[in-house]
């Protein structure tokens, strides 16, 4: 089959791109540095829409708000109801509306950091813009990236989106009980994903039930 590849330098804007990843990676180091600082652990959730990534983050948020003190920064391009979700849950939670932008970039996050009370939190997620793609170029700063997946995203979800698995810690299948009627096995999409990032720690979870979220909570190293 004849296939056309994009090169790299052929696409109009690359060089815009180029300077706007660098301007990016810098920011999210002075992020990193800065939430270190603080004493504050940062965890960006990457996934689809739809993958479960808010009922994750409400789900560990409950488990662990009697330990940290929690806040959630919520990416949505028009809506609040994630960060209404994340706020009942028990965190401080900052809205940041991108409007058309498919991912939050470090610029956004440092922006929100300066309207959080940064002396009274000790854990911060950072629930991207439901997208598989350009979230995985543009680091915020955060010290762990969690993948949210789920079994209705179909058998081909991680060979389709490899780059946003490229720098994750923690993968998250959710749906668990999905899985069946999807017809897509756990052990195939496991493999498929350590193909790619060998260091990341792959879990089953039923996020809305509550299954699953203690070994998240683990695996992210948050657990005592
Ligand atoms: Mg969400
Ligand atoms: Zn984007």
């Amino acid at each position: 089959m004849k296939i056309i590849k994009s090169a790299q330098g052929e696409a109009f804007d690359i060089e815009l791109e180029e300077s706007l990843l660098e301007k990016n990676r810098r920011l999210a180091e002075e992020n990193r540095a800065f939430l270190t600082k603080k004493g504050i652990t940062g965890i960006d959730v990457m996934g689809s829409i739809g993958s479960g990534k808010t009922t994750l983050i409400s789900q560990m948020i409950i488990r662990l708000k009697r330990r940290y003190k929690i806040a959630a920064i919520a990416g949505d391009l028009t809506t609040t109801l994630d960060a209404q979700m994340l706020k009942r849950a028990g965190a401080r939670v900052i809205q940041i509306n991108t409007g058309k932008e498919c991912h939050l970039d470090a610029h956004l996050v440092k922006k929100a950091l300066a309207s959080l009370p940064l002396d009274k939190i000790d854990l911060l997620f950072i629930e991207n813009v439901g997208n598989l793609i350009c979230p995985a170029e543009f680091p915020l700063g955060t010290h762990k990236r969690l993948v949210v997946i789920s079994f209705t995203e179909g058998p081909f979800i991680v060979v389709k989106h490899p780059y946003i698995f490229t720098e994750s810690d923690v993968v998250a299948v959710n749906k668990s009980d999905l899985a069946r009627n999807m017809r897509v096995a756990f052990a195939k999409l496991r493999r498929q994903i350590l193909t790619i990032r060998p260091q990341a720690k792959v879990i089953l979870t039923q996020a809305r039930k509550g299954e699953g979220i203690k070994e998240v909570i683990e695996a992210l190293a948050l657990g005592v």
